[in-house]
């Protein structure tokens, strides 16, 4: 049939353009990418031009629409390639319609909500429906070795602190185990961590978010410094080491600043420590287990290192002759308190 072509859709980004005539093609559905041509020379002319333009039969005008639109499904067996790709949701609202921006190298199943599974290069991702942006973890991965979607162990972490997420991401990274944020993390009440050990703390902050994500498996962390000078202070109290009278919280720098000076006169043979992380898992607000690692190191006179978060430029690991804050995410894995807690509860689970 000789049918006119109609412009169906309109698109800035060319990858996402052949990606909707990839898919109506795959369905019989005929397709022109008017432009294309242009766009790809220079990216900028589809701003210029108003974008590529998706054309169609129009007596197929209206399935292909209805194609376009299709729900996004919350995964999808990639063919020969025994892959199952598992579609990234929202951390704030839940929905499945994000996208990860850069998308021109690697492609994102959710760019623009069109249904193709697409890898991305970037970390940035963006909420079509609540307009939410964030970060993720690790690099996006979501093609998993012949691992069907419901058989891959979940598992959402109760924590805002970036550094926490980035080590449970990079322990977990060649495993079978998918690590999340968990959702609306942080319009959640925050637990008041009011416990004398970590385990206690850990515990209780997993309980009650865990509550929040019915059937889940959530885990919280509680970890601190302990330094044997100072008689294992701060402990449970490192995030408040270095706290006013007022109660303000400290900053990292204060904390290191008032540790720095409080084992000025100590020898080296005087400044051991260990780092300690409590992991307490948890579903439907009751414990399931705690596993507790650790990580002995020295504390320096100074800091050394750019990377990491808390004490990490004063804890030296002679072993490796680094900082924790001159570590790469695959030493901080092997070397760190969080990395041991977390292969202990991987084990527990496979078990
Ligand atoms: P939280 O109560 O488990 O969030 O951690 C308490 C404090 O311990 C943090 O604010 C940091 O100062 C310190 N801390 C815990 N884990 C680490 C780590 O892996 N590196 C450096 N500092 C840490």
């Amino acid at each position: 049939m000789n049918s006119p072509l109609v412009t169906l859709w309109r698109f800035r980004d060319l990858s996402e353009a052949q990606l909707a005539k990839g898919k109506l093609e795959a369905s019989g559905i005929e397709c022109h990418l008017a432009d294309e041509n242009m766009v790809s020379m220079y990216w900028l002319y589809s701003n210029v031009i108003g974008g590529v333009r998706l054309q169609v039969p129009q007596h197929q005008a209206e399935r292909a629409l209805e194609l376009l639109q299709e729900p996004i499904p919350e995964t999808l067996n990639t063919g020969d390639s025994g892959l199952t790709y598992i579609q990234p949701r929202c951390p704030n609202c839940n929905s499945l319609d994000v996208s990860c921006e850069g998308s021109d190298n690697f492609v994102t199943y959710g760019a623009s909500a069109f249904g193709f599974p697409i890898r991305v290069a970037s970390n940035n991702w963006h909420c079509a429906k609540c307009s939410h942006d964030w970060e993720t973890i690790s690099e996006p991965d979501p093609l998993h070795p012949a691992v069907a979607a419901e058989t891959m162990t979940r598992i959402f972490v109760a924590t805002s602190n970036k550094g926490k997420l980035k080590d449970f991401a990079a322990a977990a990274r060649t495993l079978d185990i998918d690590i999340a944020a968990l959702p609306g993390f942080d319009n959640i009440p925050e637990v008041i961590e009011d416990g004398d050990t970590f385990e206690a703390n850990a515990r209780k902050k997993a309980e009650v978010y865990s509550s929040h994500l019915p059937n889940e498996l959530v885990i919280a962390d509680d970890s601190g410094l302990e330094v044997d000078a100072l008689g294992g202070a701060p402990g449970v109290h490192s995030a408040r080491f270095a706290a006013s009278a007022q109660g303000k919280k400290p900053s990292d720098s204060d904390n290191n600043y008032k540790l720095i000076n409080e084992l000025s006169l100590r020898p080296g043979c005087e400044r051991t420590a260990r780092f300690v992380c409590v992991i307490a898992l948890a579903r439907n607000g009751e414990l399931v287990a705690t596993f507790r690692g650790e990580a002995y190191g020295e504390i320096l006179q100074m800091p050394i290192g750019r990377h990491g978060f808390g004490y990490d430029p004063l804890f030296y690991v002679p072993e490796l002759n680094k900082t924790f804050a001159e570590m790469n995410a695959e030493e901080r894995a092997a070397y760190s308190h969080r990395g041991a807690a977390f292969k202990k509860l991987l084990d527990w689970l496979k078990r």
